[in-house]
């Protein structure tokens, strides 16, 4: 496929209009990262775009391309951790990119579709199978990028295809395999950004019952607002829980730093107003440390963006 589809050609892509609108496309320069991530910890953006359609993605693409940035793809930012430095280059949230449409068995989401505004026009469109994974919040293309997974079902259970762009502005489609052990596992390269995602979902008579499933497992992800509460922080290994691991090696609860291993669910980590990223990058090494004298490799699902050094 071309580079940049040929459609970057219609500006001048060795200005960075850092500010400025380009029909619809913003460059902020020096983006506040805390404010779009779950944890509100991290430093700022080189760079930031956040596209509202394809074209504007492949045009902020080509920026990067020209100026030789570096590429980070984020969604609603609810399975990041930013580096208090800082992410270099430009980072690109796809969380406005919206739009849906559903044919028989197929449903396909633009990227910034929430993962519960999918399942909702699943339902009312008489297609089941998602209600599993339910309450996880963020956007759709997040949930396929780390194979988001609760009550063993994970979304690529239902992929059928996915778009995507390279760095380069090329176009390819990734075809849906189930593969179980990829649970929590990305099907996507660091830098491919998603742009369509088409899932293959079971037709049902039953939608009520279909609505009710979802809202009780919607229920049980429940956080008390007072909280701030991060998700998995790492991968299950093969047949065994993380949160397990967790408990067994006693790292709930107070860590003598601003973030915690819950109690309430071990594989997540709370802070206290004041907490940096360093401080749950400490705590995360410090768990893979603690496993690892129990004999157990944790591997760290949330994604780490910029760069971070130095284990406690
Ligand atoms: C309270 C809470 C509970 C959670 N519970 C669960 C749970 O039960 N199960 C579970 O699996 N997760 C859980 N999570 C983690 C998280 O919500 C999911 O992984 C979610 O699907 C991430 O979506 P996002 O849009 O926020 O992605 P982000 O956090 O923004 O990004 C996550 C990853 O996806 C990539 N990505 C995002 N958009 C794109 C794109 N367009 N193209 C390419 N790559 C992209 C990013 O590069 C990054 O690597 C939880 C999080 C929280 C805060």
């Amino acid at each position: 496929m071309a580079l940049f589809l040929n459609i970057g050609m219609r500006y001048n892509a060795d200005m960075i209009p850092t500010g400025s609108m380009l029909s619809g496309l913003v460059i902020t320069e020096g983006m506040d990262m805390s404010r779009l991530s779950s944890f509100s910890t991290g430093g700022r953006a080189e760079y930031y775009a956040e596209p509202r359609s394809v074209f504007d993605a492949v045009r902020a693409l080509e920026m990067a391309y020209r100026k030789n940035l570096s590429v980070t793809v984020i969604g609603a930012g609810t399975h990041v951790l930013v580096s208090d430095d800082g992410i270099p280059g430009l980072v690109i949230s796809t969380a406005s990119m919206r739009g849906m449409s559903i044919k028989g068995r197929l449903l396909v989401a633009a990227p910034g579709e929430s993962l519960d505004n999918v399942i909702n026009q699943a339902i009312d469109h008489n297609l089941t199978g998602l209600e599993e994974i339910a309450g996880i919040p963020g956007t759709i293309a997040g949930a396929l990028s780390v194979n988001a997974a609760a009550n063993s079902t994970s979304i690529s259970d239902f992929l059928f295809y996915a778009d995507y762009l390279t760095t380069e502005g090329e176009a390819h489609r990734r075809p849906g395999f189930h593969d179980p052990s990829r649970s929590q596992r990305s099907l996507f390269q660091p830098g491919e950004l998603i742009i369509s995602i088409a899932l293959r979902l079971r037709p049902a008579r039953a939608t009520a019952e279909a609505r009710m499933r979802k809202e009780e497992y919607v229920e049980r992800m429940y956080i008390p607002p007072c909280r701030r509460f991060s998700g998995i922080i790492y991968r299950d290994p093969p047949g065994m829980s993380a949160a397990r691991i967790i408990r067994e090696c006693g790292l709930t609860g107070p860590s003598g730093l601003k973030a915690e291993f819950s109690e309430y669910q071990p594989n997540s980590i709370v802070t206290y107003p004041g907490c940096t990223s360093s401080e749950i990058y400490a705590l995360i090494e410090h768990g893979r440390m603690k496993a690892k004298e129990h004999g157990y490799d944790l591997e760290t699902s949330v994604a780490l963006l910029g760069s971070f050094t130095g284990a406690p």
